[in-house]
């Protein structure tokens, strides 16, 4: 609660201040007013919570759409890549490579020391209740990890524990949760590149005759999505329409992902986002391209929620998923 004694117009401030050749600032809302902001602010809150868990408790389809701010409460970081030496497809060449795989080493073993929390949780048992289907951008495992069921569960970006190799003549897939994957990638990016790390170091495909560089089996920027993904996804929305669309963590700008936002739109779902920006947030005449398409989409959502995921998600679906005291977490198991 702010000092009601803390007067706005500088009354306090001693002549002398530097401050007072400031110019004044804008006298602040009196206590009462205060007051009635706050309580007008809980009343339209309280009243969103209502409406969409009256929506959420009719709705028999459901979609929601993943990103990286589902993890933020994990402990994961939300970060830009730079695409030319670690994601794109030059970053498994002889050259890049190194670099690159002790960039993914880190993150995996990043992964690895964190655990779901209540909105994987959440997600993963409203699976169990609803016809629903989460499309995730992320590539952490984690709601594998909440027990997430796996056919209700399309990774759009794949899985940094997937490795596949780089074989020209066909592709071997193998799954991968050891930390350190190979003992040249043991040391933390954290203390510095390591510049001694040898091509033939690094992880190399077993299967018979082979013998190339494995890379993790996610999305690299210039790359498509997964076949298989974007089948599953189709496939689950031409059965029937969507009634509710969440949009999680996410400024839902990354296509063709986000594409099934309006996908479900156009069948009349209602569009409910969850993250821990603000409305809005971005716009206005400084905003670049993304954050103008996300403040235009934001706009047009039925409901905004804006905090942690982890303490709201639980809270907006829990009169369908019940109490998540007792969820576990459940052994690797990458389908
Ligand atoms: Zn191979």
């Amino acid at each position: 609660m702010v000092d009601s004694q803390d007067n706005a117009d500088g009354s306090g401030t001693p002549p002398s201040s530097p401050l007072s050749s400031l110019p004044p600032s804008p006298p602040s809302p009196s206590p009462g007013v205060k007051a009635y902001q706050l309580l007008k602010h809980e009343i339209a809150l309280r009243r969103d919570f209502i409406s969409f868990i009256d929506h959420l408790f009719n709705s028999k389809r459901i979609a929601a759409l993943l990103g990286a701010g589902l993890s933020v409460p994990s402990g994961i970081p939300t970060f830009r890549l730079d695409p030319t030496k670690l994601a794109s497809e030059h970053s498994m060449d002889e050259e890049n490579a190194p670099v690159s795989w002790q960039f993914w080493a880190d993150r995996r073993r990043n992964a690895l020391e964190a655990k779901p929390n209540l909105a994987h949780f959440a997600l993963a048992e409203l699976a169990k209740k609803k016809d629903f289907l989460a499309i995730s951008q992320n590539i952490d495992g984690l709601c594998e990890r909440a027990g997430h069921p796996s056919n209700s569960l399309v990774r759009f970006h794949g899985c940094m524990f997937h490795l596949k190799c780089h074989n020209a003549l066909t592709i071997h897939m193998s799954v991968n949760t050891k930390d350190p994957i190979v003992p040249a990638l043991a040391i933390k990016q954290q203390e510095g590149v390591n510049n001694e790390i040898r091509y033939d170091e690094l992880p190399i495909c077993k299967a018979p005759h082979c013998r190339e560089l494995l890379r993790p089996d996610v999305v690299f920027y210039g790359e498509a999505p997964a076949e298989k993904a974007v089948h599953a996804a189709d496939a689950w929305y031409s059965k029937d329409g969507v009634d509710l669309m969440l949009v999680i963590g996410t400024t839902a700008v990354v296509r063709p992902a986000c594409d099934y936002i309006d996908k479900a739109m156009e069948g009349g779902a209602k569009v409910a986002i969850i993250n821990l920006a603000a409305r809005g947030s971005g716009a206005g005449e400084e905003a670049d391209g993304e954050a103008a398409v996300n403040a235009q989409f934001a706009a047009k959502a039925d409901w905004y929620f804006q905090g942690d995921v982890a303490a709201i998600l639980p809270a907006l679906l829990r009169e369908v998923v019940g109490s998540l005291e007792d969820t576990e977490e459940e052994e690797l198991a990458f389908v």
